[in-house]
Order: structure tokens, then C-alpha cells, then sequence
């Protein structure tokens, strides 16, 4: 783990990316060392993808932290999470949302979500198609979900050199919230975030209207699994 490094790129993606988009910075199996290099060159929004992780990084470090969950949720893991995060990127079904919604009414607290979209050529990326996304906002079940504040829409692109195609794919994404936007959501004000875009395809995330971004390797180098 090289310190300077990870302060570098912390201060290089601050300068870098637009007035707008946040810096998500994916720690999952990183070391709080390198968090907090991190930390210390001002990164405060980290990004895990194991339920297992938040709570001991949670108490590790300083208290201003907001930590987000971007990965596949198990059901029966949304309780370990719900004390500590401040965003789920990676809500993929109904009855994950319905999970959350209820843990979270247990916890006495609202988390904040976002619907996570499939637009990738990839059969393994998780989520909703854009047509199950309106379906479910259509169904307005989201109404009755009063521990949950739908904030947006998360999304990856298919790992893949053709940059067309992954422009093509996050312009689906930013319309779909775009769609979803003056629809459903006119009224909210919160509804305000596209999370797309990681180390290799953030620049074009943003080009096409990211306002989240999620980047690790860039930051804390390869992860050792
Ligand atoms: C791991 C992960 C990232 C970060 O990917 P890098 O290529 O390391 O920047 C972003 N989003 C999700 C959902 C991830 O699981």
C-alpha cells in the first residue's frame, strides 16, 4: 500500500471531476490505513461491497465518514448495514427495497437508496431492466415505503473497449432518471443522483451525466481477494 499514492489520486479526482459529482471512494478489501490516507487528503464519502466490512471501518474511523454500499445485498444482510450507511447504491429488487424499508423502520432511522439499473451486455450484472425500474415506480408502492428515500439511480457499464457502446449505456441510465425525474419525482428535490462511472469508464460517466462516481482501483491500486 503506497500512502503518497492514494493521496495523489484522492487529490487529483478532487480536482478533477467536476463541481457536481461526487467521489465515491471504493475501499471494499482495502486496510484502514489506506482509508485513512484517503481521509487525510479529504475524501469523505468511502464505498463498500460486504456487509461485514461497515461496521468495524465504521468504528475505525473519524465519525464524519458516510459510508456507501454498492454491491449485491443479501436480504439477510441489510440489518448488519443499516446502523451505519448513508447510501445503498445497489437496490436490485422489490423485496430488497421492501427489506431495507423494514429494517430500517426497526433501526428508528430513513436510509437513502438508490434503484440500481442493468443496461450492461454482462448476464451477471444485478438489477432492474429500465422497464421493471418504471414498473415499479408506476406501481407507486414506493408511497407506502416510508423508511426508504428513493435518491436516484445507480448503474454499470459492460466491460468492454468499445467506448461507444458504454456511452450508449450510460446515456440510458442518465434518461431513464432524466424519465423518472419529471415523472414520478418532480416534487422531490432529494431525487438528485445518477451513480455511474468507475476507474475505467468514469470520464465518459461524467461526460454523459454522472453526478456519483465510484472509483477504486484507481485510488487504493489493485484489490488482493
Ligand atoms: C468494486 C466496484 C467499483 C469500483 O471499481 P474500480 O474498477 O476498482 O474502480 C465500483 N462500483 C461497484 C458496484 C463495485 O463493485
Amino acid at each position: 500500500m503506497d500512502i503518497e499514492h492514494i493521496k495523489e489520486e484522492i487529490q487529483k479526482l478532487h480536482s478533477e471531476l467536476p463541481t457536481g459529482v461526487k467521489l465515491v471512494a471504493v475501499s471494499k478489501f482495502h486496510p484502514v490505513e489506506a482509508l485513512m490516507a484517503a481521509y487525510d487528503a479529504g475524501q469523505r464519502i468511502f464505498g463498500e461491497s460486504r456487509a461485514q466490512e461497515i461496521g468495524p471501518k465504521h468504528t475505525a474511523m473519524p465519525g464524519d465518514v458516510q459510508w456507501h454500499f454498492i454491491g449485491h445485498l443479501q436480504s439477510n444482510k441489510v440489518r448488519q448495514i443499516v446502523p451505519y450507511v448513508a447510501l445503498v447504491h445497489s437496490i436490485d429488487s422489490e423485496r430488497l427495497l421492501r427489506c431495507v424499508d423494514d429494517e430500517a423502520r426497526r433501526a428508528g432511522r430513513t436510509v437513502d437508496v438508490l434503484l440500481q439499473l442493468h443496461v450492461a451486455q454482462e448476464a451477471t450484472k444485478y438489477g432492474f431492466t429500465i422497464d421493471e425500474c418504471r414498473g415499479l415506480v408506476d406501481s407507486g408502492v414506493l408511497g407506502s415505503l416510508a423508511n426508504v428515500n428513493v435518491r436516484g439511480v445507480m448503474g454499470m457499464a459492460t466491460n468492454t473497449d468499445d467506448e461507444a457502446e458504454i456511452a450508449r449505456e450510460f446515456r440510458a441510465i442518465r434518461h431513464t432518471f432524466d424519465e423518472l425525474k419529471s415523472s414520478h419525482f418532480a416534487a422531490s428535490s432529494s431525487f438528485d443522483t445518477v451513480s455511474m462511472g468507475m476507474s475505467d469508464d468514469y470520464r465518459i460517466a461524467v461526460a454523459e451525466g454522472s453526478t456519483m462516481v465510484r472509483i477504486g482501483t484507481t485510488i487504493f491500486g489493485t484489490r488482493e481477494y
